[in-house]
C-alpha cells in the first residue's frame, strides 16, 4: 500500500486520488493536483543530516541520485520502480565576486548550479519522477511540450533508460539549437507546430486527454515531486541552514511551486526552523505573474485566489493577441500553468515577483559566466533579480542569497556568440529586435595577422 496519493489543491474540493491514476488536473474541479503522503505512516528521518549518510553508498543508483538520495520526502514509488540516470549531482557554490557586483557582503551569495545535470538542466529533477511515474503505470508513450528543456530531458530519460518512447511539441522560433539538437539527437519523435509554446502545451494536453499518451509537462503533479529535491540540496550545501532569499527565475512556475511545497513540508515535519524568503522573476516580456501579483494584488488567499481576475486578464490577452517575447526562451511563457501553486509557495515562502529586461538578463548572464558559471539566459534573471533587489534595499548585503541556474550555457550558445561577437549584423539580427542595445560584458574576439609583430601589439606586450 502507498502512503501516497493525489490531492486537489482546491480547498473547496481537496478530492484524492491514487497515485496509480493519471491525471494532470481534478476531474471534479479543474484545479491542479498535488502528490501527498500520509506523514504518520511514513518513514521520515529524524534530521536531514540523515541523508548526507546515502553519499556512502554511491553504488547504489537511488543513493547516487540527488534526488532519490531524499526518497523518503517524495515517497510515491517503489525502490525498485525508480528511474535514474544519475540527476542532481549539482552543487551549492559561493560566489564572492558576484557577490561585490550585487553589493553584498563575502560569503552571502550562493548558486545551485543545475546546469550539470545530465541534460543540461535542472528539468532532469522533475523528469526523474515524472519517468517513475510513467513507468509505475506502465506507460509506454510519453509527451511535452516545450520551450526546450524539458523535450530534452524527456527526451534523454526516454533514450537512456528504453522504458518508454517521447513525442515531444515545439512551436516555430525561437527554441534555441542546443535544445532541440538534444531532442533530435535522443531520438524523440519531434512535432514542430506553428505556434508558440502556450499554443503547443494547450495542444499537447488536448491530445494526451484523448490518447494513450503519458503528458510529461509540469502540470503533471509528480514532476514538481522531483523539484524539490533542489531545495533540500541547497540545505544540504549550507550544512542543513536555512538561506534568507532563493531567487529563481519563473516561467511555467513549476520551480516555484516545487520550492514552496518542499519548504511547507519540511516545516510541518519540523525539520527546519525557519522558510527562507522565494523571488519570482519574470522577463518583461513575459510577466504574467507579475502582473498579477504587482498590479491587480492577486493572492494565494487560503486556496481561494480571485479567479474573476485571471479570466478577465487572459481574454484581454487573446482578445489583443499578446505572445511572449523575450530572449530568456526558456521563461517564454505567457500562461504559466502552475500559477496559482506559485501563488501557494509565495504565501508560504513570504515571496515577492520582480520582472527585469532582456538587455539586464543577458548582462548578468554574461556576469555569471565570467565567474565560470556557464548559464542560459533564463538563469541570468536571478542576479538580474538580486541587483534591482538590492537596490531597492529589500534584500539586505548580509543576507544568504541563492540563485538557481536553472540551465547550461551550452544550450543557448547563438546568442552568447551574438552578445560576444561585437558584430554588427549579428546584433542587429539577435539583439536589437529585444530592445538590447549595448553589450558592456562582451569579450569579442581579436581578429590579427598571423605574425608574431600584430599578436604581441594585440596582447599589448
Ligand atoms: C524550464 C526552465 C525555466 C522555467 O522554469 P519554470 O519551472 O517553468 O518556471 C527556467 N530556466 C530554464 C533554463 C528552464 O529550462
Ligand atoms: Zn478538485
Amino acid at each position: 500500500m502507498s502512503i501516497a496519493f493525489q490531492q486537489c489543491i482546491n480547498p473547496d474540493c481537496s478530492a484524492t486520488y491514487d497515485v496509480g491514476q493519471i491525471l494532470t488536473a481534478c476531474p471534479k474541479c479543474g484545479s491542479l493536483l498535488d502528490v501527498n503522503y500520509d506523514w504518520n505512516a511514513a518513514r521520515v528521518p529524524m534530521s536531514l543530516s540523515e541523508f548526507e549518510e546515502r553519499w556512502k553508498s554511491r553504488l547504489n543508483p537511488v543513493d547516487y541520485s540527488g534526488v532519490w538520495r531524499f526518497r523518503e520526502l517524495l515517497n510515491f514509488a517503489r525502490e525498485d520502480q525508480i528511474v535514474t540516470i544519475g540527476e542532481g549531482q549539482t552543487i551549492l557554490q559561493k560566489n564572492d565576486q558576484l557577490a561585490r557586483q550585487c553589493h553584498m557582503q563575502p560569503g552571502t551569495l550562493f548558486l545551485q548550479y543545475e546546469g550539470l545535470n545530465p541534460s543540461g538542466s535542472f528539468k532532469d529533477n522533475g523528469m526523474t519522477a515524472a519517468s517513475t511515474h510513467a513507468r509505475m503505470v506502465g506507460a509506454t508513450m510519453t509527451a511535452c511540450a516545450s520551450t526546450g528543456n524539458t523535450s530534452a530531458s524527456l527526451a534523454i530519460y526516454a533514450g537512456v533508460t528504453g522504458h518508454f518512447r517521447c513525442i515531444v511539441f515545439i512551436g516555430s522560433g525561437k527554441i534555441a539549437f542546443g535544445k532541440l539538437s538534444q531532442a533530435l539527437d535522443y531520438g524523440a519523435r519531434t512535432i514542430q507546430i506553428r505556434g508558440d509554446f502556450d499554443d503547443a502545451l494547450a495542444r499537447v494536453r488536448q491530445i494526451c486527454e484523448k490518447y494513450p499518451i503519458y503528458l510529461c509537462n509540469s502540470v503533471n503533479p509528480f514532476r514538481l515531486e522531483g523539484q524539490k529535491t533542489i531545495m533540500y540540496r541547497i540545505l544540504e550545501g549550507l550544512g542543513w541552514e536555512v538561506p534568507d532569499w532563493i531567487v529563481v527565475p519563473g516561467g511555467n512556475l513549476g520551480n516555484s511551486s516545487a520550492f514552496g511545497k518542499a519548504f511547507m513540508e519540511l516545516r510541518m515535519l519540523g525539520l527546519i526552523n525557519k522558510v527562507p524568503r522565494l523571488a519570482v522573476i519574470n522577463a518583461e516580456g513575459a510577466a504574467t505573474l507579475d502582473d498579477f501579483w504587482n498590479v491587480h494584488g492577486l493572492r494565494w488567499n487560503d486556496g481561494r485566489p480571485d479567479s474573476s481576475l485571471l479570466e478577465s486578464r487572459y481574454q484581454k490577452m487573446d482578445a489583443a493577441n499578446e505572445r511572449a517575447s523575450t530572449l530568456a526562451s526558456a521563461i517564454e511563457i505567457n500562461r504559466p500553468v502552475n500559477l496559482i501553486k506559485a501563488l501557494r509557495a509565495l504565501d508560504v515562502c513570504d515571496g515577492i515577483v520582480r520582472k527585469v529586461s532582456d538587455q539586464e538578463i543577458i548582462d548578468c548572464r554574461a556576469r555569471i559566466a565570467a565567474t565560470g558559471f556557464g548559464c542560459e539566459p533564463a538563469s541570468g534573471a536571478t542576479i538580474a533579480g538580486v541587483m534591482r533587489l538590492r537596490h531597492e534595499g529589500v534584500i539586505s548585503a548580509s543576507d544568504r542569497v541563492v540563485c538557481i541556474l536553472t540551465g547550461h550555457q551550452l544550450k543557448d550558445p547563438d546568442l552568447t556568440m551574438a552578445y560576444h561577437s561585437a558584430d554588427p549584423a549579428l546584433m542587429a539580427k539577435k539583439l536589437t529586435p529585444a530592445g538590447v542595445q549595448h553589450t558592456p560584458f562582451a569579450n569579442p574576439p581579436v581578429v590579427v595577422d598571423n605574425t608574431e609583430k600584430d599578436i604581441v601589439a594585440a596582447l599589448g606586450l
